[in-house]
Order: C-alpha cells, then structure tokens, then sequence
C-alpha cells in the first residue's frame, strides 16, 4: 500500500494558532520544498510556557513568538535536535526571557560506530544545515521525564533524520512533538553521516509501541491517527529497499542512477535529497551486508546484492 500524505497546508505565518487551550503554534517564516510551509513553532501552558523548537534566525519570528508570551514567563526552550530551521533562534530567545535551553546534545553525539567509522575513513558529504553554535544548558538522555509546569514530558531518542534527535512526549495530553522524525507531508530526510537509516528505522519501531493519539511535527499538521503513519514509513522504507536492491541486481549502479531508475515523478528540485536518501539506503545495505561495493566514495558503484 502507498503511504498518502497531506500536503494541503495553508498556516497562518507569524501569528500565534491556539491548537489546543493550552497549545499554539507559529510558522516561521521559511518555507521551502525542504521546510514546506515553514518551522513550527510549538508553545506549551496558560502561565508560564515552554517553547519547543523556536526556529530558524528570523527576527520577525523571534517578535511574533514574543508577542504570543507578553508578560508570561518562559522557564524552558526545548529542541527536538539541531539543524538550522529549528535551534538557532533558541540563542535570542534566551536572551529575550532567560529560559534554559534543553536538548540532546551535539550533531554527531549519537553516531554510531559503523558510521564514526565509515565517516572517518571517506567523505560521506552531507552534514548539510546543522546549527553548529548549538549551546544547551541541559542535556537529556532517552526516557529521561522532564517535570515542568504541571506537565511530564518524556525524552524519547529518535536518531536517524539527525543522531541528536529526540521526540517530547507529554504524558498529560497523550501528545508527542515529534519534530522531523514523522511528518505528515513528506518523510524525512536522512542524509549520511548524520543522517542513519538503520538507526531512524529503529526509532520508527520505538514510536510504533507506543500510545501517543496526536503528534505535532515540526512541519506540516499535527496527525492525528499517528501510529497509522508510523507504521506506514516503516512499510514505505522497507519497499525503497526491495526497489534500490531490484534496481542494482538488474545493472550496478551510482546512488544518483538509482534515483532516476526508482523515484518516479520526482520534483527536479528534490533529486539531490532523493540522492542522499538513496545513499542512506545503501549504507545499511552495505552494513547489513546484503550489497557490495566497488571502492566506496559517495559517487561508488554499488556493484552487487550479496
Ligand atoms: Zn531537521
């Protein structure tokens, strides 16, 4: 079954959207065929709030989020990871209402050894968009709950899209912000090496048992059936796979060809990303060891299915 996704979205950008009473969000201003319609911008309580991704370095989004607090206290600015639609604005916000800045920690904290290992040895490229002046006050760890404000938030790791990813799970609402880990319009981008597709598809497991009823993404809509997308990505990668291995088992091929031979309709604009998803795909074929490669560059030939 194809996974169908929403792109029917049309956000006010730069106002304030109550989503739920004690719940809005702004949409920065950045939509792009990598953002969609831009960053969102979650804000959480009635009194004193917490601001979940503040975006990207926009001065007119740090006004309309400041027009949204007034004289309301900000205690906490969480970051569901560091890439620069999400965290830089999270330095001026600081500034502006003195709040902690909380998150996982550095890019690459999480890699794991195979791509420590593989990133060391050769140029992967990618590392394209993280924010690299990230500064945290606080640094979480997977299943930590943060106890703020009357809410239980649950730190869930979900590496695979950035290592430092996490999603925020809020006990009381049966809610969880799940930043670019599962998103309504599109999936995600998983660019090596920061980007693991062996690793985002076992953070997809770990979402796929649990009871959350809506997610808040950091793009695009809130979905509310989410177990239902969950478990759709999953299926969606597992079916890239069979089509990357059917496609170099006909004729060894670069990632780039592999692109052209398996993405059908694809926007012109989103062939380099494809690319880079592709080459995801291979890394943890080739980990798994169920290809072979000639020499490997990020332009290799991957010349057989073992
Ligand atoms: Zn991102």
């Amino acid at each position: 079954m194809a996974i169908s996704f929403d792109t029917n979205h049309k956000p006010v950008i730069g106002k304030a959207e109550q989503l739920e009473d004690d719940l809005a969000v702004i949409t920065a201003d950045n939509a792009s065929p990598m953002t969609f319609t831009g960053t969102r911008t979650y804000i959480l309580g009635t009194e004193n709030l917490i601001v979940i991704d503040p975006g990207p370095d926009s001065n007119a989004h740090l006004s309309s989020i400041m027009e949204y607090i007034g004289n309301r206290k900000v205690t906490d600015i969480l970051l569901t990871h560091s890439h620069i639609d999400h965290s830089p604005l999270s330095r001026q916000l600081k500034n502006e209402t003195g709040a902690s800045i909380i998150g996982f920690g550095s890019a690459d904290e999480a890699r794991t050894t195979f791509m420590k290992k593989l990133s060391s040895s050769l140029d992967l490229g990618g590392e394209e968009g993280i924010d690299k002046n990230v500064t945290l006050d606080e640094k979480v760890i997977d299943k930590q709950v943060l106890e703020r404000n009357n809410y239980n938030i649950e730190v869930i790791h979900t590496p695979g899209h950035l290592s430092n990813h996490i999603c925020l799970a809020v006990k009381e609402k049966k809610a969880l912000f799940s930043g670019d880990h599962v998103m309504g319009w599109a999936t995600t981008l998983i660019s090596p090496p920061d980007g693991d597709l062996g690793s985002f598809m076992r953070s997809l497991e770990k979402l796929s048992e649990r009871e959350e009823l809506i997610y808040y993404p950091g793009h695009g809509k809130p979905l509310r059936e989410p177990k239902k997308m969950v478990l759709a990505q999953i299926a969606h990668r597992q079916d890239r796979e069979i089509q990357i291995l059917s496609s170099i088992s006909k004729n060894s091929k670069t990632p780039s060809e592999i692109v052209d031979d398996v993405y059908i309709d694809l926007n012109p604009m989103l062939k380099t990303a494809a690319v880079r998803n592709v080459l995801a795909h291979l890394i943890d074929l080739y980990e798994r060891e169920k290809v072979s490669v000639d020499k490997f560059a990020i332009t290799a030939k991957f010349v057989k299915v073992i």
